[in-house]
């Protein structure tokens, strides 16, 4: 946004300064390549300053609170920032100490995440020695990020274990809230049949209600256990206690705004972009990315006092790692389903949608470099922000 936004607003009359606690910037889709021994650290982290352009102040702080009334936003330091116009973008993290049981003694040792650079760095190291057993996947409660990233996990685990010629020693369980595979009836169906294949075991409607570290099992709410050996977890997600703090968080910490305009409810001069919002598409890059485009024509609008011009319909695009250097694609918006058929270009591709390819592969490994060089810039890329249906097969 910073990017976009110091193109068209006049240095002596607009100052920009982005707040975040952090100097590095992680390449999270990246965290789920490292258990596998497929990328390291080094792969998949930057220096913030890198994506900047000139002309942007940029201030390394915690932010302690934001006061929406007097659009002012207090850092942890006692240092107070006055806003015309604020971007909320804090983003969401999991949070594995609201389900009990799950940071317990286990926690790293044969209880995983691979949401962090910690997590995915301490499985990798584990499975390295791992001998086999009962490997369960489960996500504790939706929304996550990336919802179609247990399943690339689960995808690659198999992958990875048959390749090593210990696959008859892992048995694979996929444990989900959700009552099918996936959200969406024909990504469900397409992505249920996958794991079937691969010998995955679908367990649906299991919502975690703790973590027996002693006898090693996951239990629901409704008293089903799932015993395990090592359990990749997908703990709950919530937004930055910040948000909490200052009062503009539904019960999961994310903050209400518009689905459409990306505008808060609560603070006209307030808006809000990416997996802190409570939006209800993918919590994803790709999300932020069409997003950006619409809150860049939204604030012109807002600051020129015009009406808002641009409506964000929910576009999301997802790779799916399906593992033997194959992938799947999905692209999807508030209203309309995963689809088959061919992207972005119809009858052409070369990406498949809900099938998988080689092509599709490609197209992951290659949203790393697009990541870098073209999303954190906030440069255009050739595909319309929103969703088309040019390419879809609706049979
Ligand atoms: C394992 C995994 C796989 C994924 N795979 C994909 C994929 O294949 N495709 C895809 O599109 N997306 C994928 N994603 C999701 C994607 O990474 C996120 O949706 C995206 O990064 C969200 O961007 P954001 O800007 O909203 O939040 P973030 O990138 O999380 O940024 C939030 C920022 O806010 C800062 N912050 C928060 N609170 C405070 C505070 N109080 N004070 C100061 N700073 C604060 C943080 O330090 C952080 O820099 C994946 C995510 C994971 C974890």
């Amino acid at each position: 946004m910073a990017n976009k936004m110091r193109k068209d607003l006049p240095r002596n009359e607009w100052d920009i300064t982005i707040v975040d606690q952090y100097k590095t910037h992680y390449y999270q889709p990246g965290f789920l390549f490292i258990p596998f021994g497929y990328y390291k650290e080094a792969d998949v982290i930057k220096p913030k300053s890198n994506f900047l352009p000139m002309g942007v102040n940029l201030v390394y702080s915690e932010i302690d609170k934001i006061d929406g009334d007097n659009n002012k936003v207090a850092l942890k330091g006692g240092e107070v920032l006055n806003y015309d116009v604020l971007i909320i973008a804090t983003g969401t993290k999991i949070s594995p100490e609201e389900t009990p049981g799950l940071k317990g003694d286990l926690w790293h040792k044969s209880i995983f995440d691979f949401y962090t650079i910690e997590g995915s760095k301490a499985l990798a190291s584990f499975f390295k020695t791992w001998e086999g057993g009962e490997l369960v996947v489960n996500i504790a409660d939706m929304p996550i990020k990336c919802p179609v990233a247990p399943l690339e996990f689960s995808f690659f685990a198999d992958a990875f274990f048959l390749e090593r010629g210990m696959r008859d020693k892992v048995n694979i369980t996929y444990v989900t809230p959700l009552s099918g595979a996936f959200t969406k009836p024909r990504a469900s169906k397409m992505l249920g049949s996958l794991l079937a294949e691969k010998n995955i075991k679908l367990v649906t409607d299991f919502f975690l209600g703790e973590v027996d570290n002693e006898n090693k099992r996951i239990i629901d709410f409704g008293g089903q256990e799932i015993p395990f050996d090592c359990l990749v977890s997908i703990p709950i997600h919530t937004g930055d206690p910040m948000i909490e703090r200052s009062g503009l968080a539904d019960d999961l910490g994310f903050v209400p705004a518009n689905k459409n305009t990306l505008q808060s409810d609560k603070f006209e001069n307030v808006f809000v972009l990416g997996d802190a919002g409570n939006f209800p598409t993918s919590k994803a890059g790709s999300v932020v990315h069409f997003q950006a485009d619409t809150l860049h024509e939204n604030l012109m609008c807002y600051i020129e006092n015009r009406p808002f011009t641009s409506s964000f319909d929910g576009h999301s695009n997802c790779y799916i790692e399906t593992g033997h250097g194959k992938g799947a694609l999905i692209d999807f918006n508030y209203d309309t389903e995963p689809l088959p058929g061919s992207f972005p270009f119809p009858g052409l591709g070369p990406f498949g949608l809900l099938k998988e390819s080689r092509m599709n592969h490609y197209g992951k490994l290659m949203f790393r470099w697009i990541y870098w060089h073209i999303l954190l810039k906030g440069k255009e890329m050739p595909i319309d922000s929103q969703m088309t249906m040019a390419g879809k097969k609706m049979e």
